[in-house]
């Protein structure tokens, strides 16, 4: 695992809240997060953005961050999610801390507390603070009203607690079908705020949930549960995105019914109350990130599963070569706000290319290979290379070089145009790190494409400069064609031809997609890379950042998807 770094971007709102409550003791010590997702699909790159917030502001203040599974709403959520987002969590750099409740330190289940959620929605009955609600979906919007006007109570909203207990025990026992009846807290049916209008907060739903089976048939909603598991958990800190500032009241109903009932966790003598704030979520043009549209890729085979590497999700850029700690940088650099605005994925590429720039190998790769023949030269040759100019540490590494090498079909022109300084008829080119060649003549096949390049080598040049110091502008790349490697590499390109697939909402997002996003080849490469690891990057010289396919790539048989071009023209602001 990478360690995250504190960042020093982050001196946002919600640092400034956090840093405050926490100065006047009302963390009881320890600030404590939680992350909540869903286990109802893969994380991806928005989810990354709150994960080094809720980790990130644990890690600063020295507290603790959960990993909340909110696995309230059952019907989409399974084992293998679970699984993989604690791996991705882990993967960007991060662990969840804490007590736990199912014997792993830091790790929750909500439906770990259905029981406990369940007796607190029986006292509130009890109390007079919620009953049953037959209404039916549609009556109950309409008497739900506008925010305008007041909304009008439904006919059983002043009914007797023990005739509402007796129901709500039915509902649990399985006497009705899903949306007979429903469990509504008793607030404000005046409430400017449409949330505070006597919100459902128990439903009937006959499925099975993923770990409890068919245990329950009713279910809380997320307004009840979410204040719930951050009380239970004894968290100080609630972050979520914008869209939830609407229930914030709603949240801390909740909070001050829990208090009533004596249930908040007390923490070195400080009754902890936990606080929700909002901040933006990240969007990034050029994709999309709603869990149901990815899910939609992935089943209808648009994509070759969640971590396809042109997918945005975490373990897509994983697998397309993207290092955590870039993604960390990214999120650092959009920055934590209160306005909605659209991220360039060009900023992420960004940080991915600085980060590997200073930790990727250097290797020399040939994409489009053609051969050259070096008709002067006999015998076999060692050149040595630093394996990262930029890190001294990382050492170098021994590239046979002999008479016949590949080069890049583009570092050759017949007719070269202006401004082109590499191989050419009767040109003079640097073969990087070894000699200068001169083209003496070439070959085409039938189709006139070139078949081979002839060159004679200046023999006092091994090294790279000519012995009577002439210039000899172009350096290119290549690979030895006795020893080379032959490998699949994959190029990848955005997953959509426009900035916004949702112009015409999510029905036609699928007009959008960029049919040659993937374009597989055969390269010839330097024999270092027939063993890389699965996982490995590397800069392969003057041509990109690519990764060590982690399914694909074997010993011997190496597999290389592009992470990132070598250079673009953004720049961050
Ligand atoms: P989606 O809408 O993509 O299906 P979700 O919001 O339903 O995602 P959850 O699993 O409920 O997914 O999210 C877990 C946490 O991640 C929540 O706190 C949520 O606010 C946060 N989150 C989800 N998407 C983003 C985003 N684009 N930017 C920042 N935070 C996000
Ligand atoms: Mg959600």
């Amino acid at each position: 695992m990478e360690e995250a770094r504190e960042s020093d971007t982050s001196r946002h709102f919600l640092r400034q809240w956090i840093d405050e409550d926490h100065a006047r003791g009302r963390t009881g010590g320890t600030v404590v997060t939680r992350f909540p997702p869903e286990p109802n699909g893969y994380i991806h790159i928005g989810h990354a953005k709150a994960v080094c917030v809720d980790f990130g502001m644990a890690k600063l203040f020295g507290g603790e961050c959960h990993l909340r599974l909110d696995d309230t709403n059952p019907t989409k959520e399974s084992d293998e999610y679970a699984e993989n987002i604690k791996n991705d969590i882990r993967w960007l750099g991060f662990q969840w801390s804490g007590p736990g409740d199912a014997g792993e330190a830091g790790f929750y289940n909500a439906s770990n507390m259905f029981d406990t959620m369940f007796q607190i929605a029986e006292e509130l009955i009890r109390r007079g603070q919620a009953y049953c609600c037959n209404l039916t979906q549609d009556e109950w919007r309409d008497y739900r009203g506008v925010p305008e006007k007041p909304g009008r109570p439904s006919p059983s909203r002043d009914t007797d607690p023990a005739r509402n207990l007796r129901i709500f025990h039915e509902m649990r026992d399985g006497k009705y079908a899903d949306g007979e009846w429903c469990l509504r807290a008793k607030i404000d049916m005046a409430s400017p705020n449409i949330h505070f209008r006597d919100p459902v907060i128990y439903r009937i739903r006959h499925v099975s949930h993923y770990h409890l089976g068919d245990k329950w048939c009713v279910y809380p909603m997320y307004d009840f549960a979410h204040p719930i598991e951050d009380a239970l958990e004894g968290v100080t800190h609630s972050m979520c995105t914008l869209e939830f500032e609407v229930h914030r009241p709603l949240y801390d109903w909740v909070v001050d019914r829990m208090d009533e009932q004596g249930l908040l966790v007390v923490r070195n003598g400080v009754k902890i109350r936990p606080q929700q704030r909002e901040f933006a979520r990240l969007n990034i043009t050029w994709t999309v990130m709603s869990k149901r549209l990815l899910l939609q890729l992935v089943a209808e085979k648009h994509v070759a599963g969640w971590d396809d590497p042109r997918m945005p999700t975490v373990c897509g850029m994983r697998r397309r070569g993207f290092p955590p700690a870039a993604i960390r940088e990214f999120c650092d650099r959009v920055g934590v706000t209160k306005v909605e605005s659209e991220s360039d994925p060009a900023l992420l590429e960004w940080c991915v290319r600085e980060e590997l720039n200073k930790t990727a190998a250097r290797r020399m790769a040939v994409l489009d290979p053609v051969k050259v023949v070096i008709e002067n030269f006999d015998g076999t040759r060692t050149v040595t290379k630093p394996n990262n100019p930029l890190d001294e540490t990382a050492g170098s590494r021994e590239i046979p070089f002999s008479r016949e090498l590949w080069i890049d079909r583009a570092d050759f022109q017949e007719n070269p145009e202006k401004k082109f300084f590499r191989l050419g008829p009767d040109r003079e080119v640097r073969l990087a790190g070894a000699c200068i060649v001169k083209c003496t003549g070439f070959e085409k096949d039938a189709d006139g494409k070139i078949a081979l390049i002839r060159c004679t080598w200046d023999e006092g040049s091994w090294g790279g400069n000519a012995p009577d110091g002439r210039k000899v502008k172009g350096t290119i790349h290549w690979v030895d064609a006795a020893t080379a490697v032959a490998a699949e590499v994959r190029l990848y390109d955005r997953l959509f031809t426009v900035p916004d697939p949702l112009r015409d909402g999510p029905e036609r997002f699928l007009t959008y997609l960029n049919r040659d996003s993937l374009k597989t080849l055969t390269a010839y490469v330097e024999p270092a890379l027939a063993q890389a690891a699965p996982g490995d990057r590397f800069q392969f010289e003057r041509t990109g950042y690519f990764v060590a396919d982690a399914k694909d790539s074997k010993p011997g048989a190496p597999v290389f998807n592009r992470t990132v071009t070598l250079k673009d023209g953004y720049k961050p602001a």
